[in-house]
């Protein structure tokens, strides 16, 4: 450990990407405090953890509800005195072509991609704050910058997370909050699993095929809560060498 321990909460935490951020930051001898519907394996994630010597603790989220998310991050402050880093990681990504009329999808997309993450600064923000400082970091990804066929709900709501994220960095631009939007290419992960659409489903397996470790991401993410307070790394955009999406 080469730096002061940092408490730090992550939705999303119960696999891929947040459950990788979740180990990084552990083994990196911070506090995690992790946040997902699938609690079993939550406390499987902590035991883990914390039988290596780390320190971790989880709570039940659904972060499309306000209310869920402010309790999390209250019980974060509770368990570990503080919040200094907010991980919005949690995401679905129910791929279909608009002309599928998969509404409820669209719906449960905006849900937790972009209310999810509104929800997660709602709640982070004031305590920072209060606290003098912090790091929100927005898990968003390469659909922030280019559209796909199929991705368009997916895409605009990583858009939105990309111009949320541009906005609070701009609007907490006096020192003591920073914002890092983690931006990956395709990773290894349970996301393309909530992919109902035949057609959507089958063209990602060929678009998948070349994936990062979620590992990867998880060192991107490390990265920008390493560095020196006045140091905001605003933007990381992580791809397999191998790709050209
Ligand atoms: P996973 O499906 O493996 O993980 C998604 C996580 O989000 C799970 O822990 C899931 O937990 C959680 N989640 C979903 N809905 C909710 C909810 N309503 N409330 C709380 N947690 C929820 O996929 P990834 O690790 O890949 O996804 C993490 C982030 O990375 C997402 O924002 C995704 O869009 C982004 N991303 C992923 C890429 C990839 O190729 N894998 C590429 C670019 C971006 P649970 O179901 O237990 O609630």
């Amino acid at each position: 450990m080469t730096e002061a321990a940092k408490v730090v909460a992550i939705t999303g935490a119960s696999s891929g990407i947040g459950e990788a951020t979740a180990r990084r930051l552990a083994a990196d001898g911070h506090h995690v405090f992790l946040g997902a519907r699938r609690t079993d394996r939550l406390g499987a994630l902590v035991r883990e953890i914390t039988a290596q010597g780390g320190s971790a603790a989880f709570r039940a989220l659904d972060v499309t509800v306000a209310a869920d998310v402010h309790g999390f991050v209250a019980a974060a402050r509770e368990r570990f005195g503080r919040l200094d880093v907010m991980v919005n990681n949690a995401g679905v990504m129910p791929l279909s072509p608009l002309a599928a009329l998969r509404v409820e999808e669209w719906d449960r997309t905006l849900d937790v991609n972009v209310r999810g993450v509104l929800h997660g600064i709602a709640a982070a923000l004031p305590v920072m704050r209060a606290q003098g400082g912090g790091h929100l970091v927005n898990i968003a990804s390469v659909g922030a910058y280019e559209v796909s066929p199929t991705a368009a709900v997916y895409c605009a709501s990583k858009f939105a997370v990309r111009a949320i994220s541009e906005g609070l960095r701009q609007e907490c631009g006096d020192g003591r909050i920073r914002v890092t939007l983690v931006s990956p290419g395709v990773t290894e992960s349970e996301l393309a699993d909530s992919i109902g659409d035949p057609t959507a489903r089958e063209a990602m397996k060929a678009y998948r095929a070349v994936a990062l470790p979620a590992a990867a991401v998880a060192d991107g993410i490390a990265y920008a809560v390493s560095q020196p307070a006045g140091v905001d790394v605003n933007e990381l955009v992580i791809r397999p060498a191998a790709s050209a999406q």
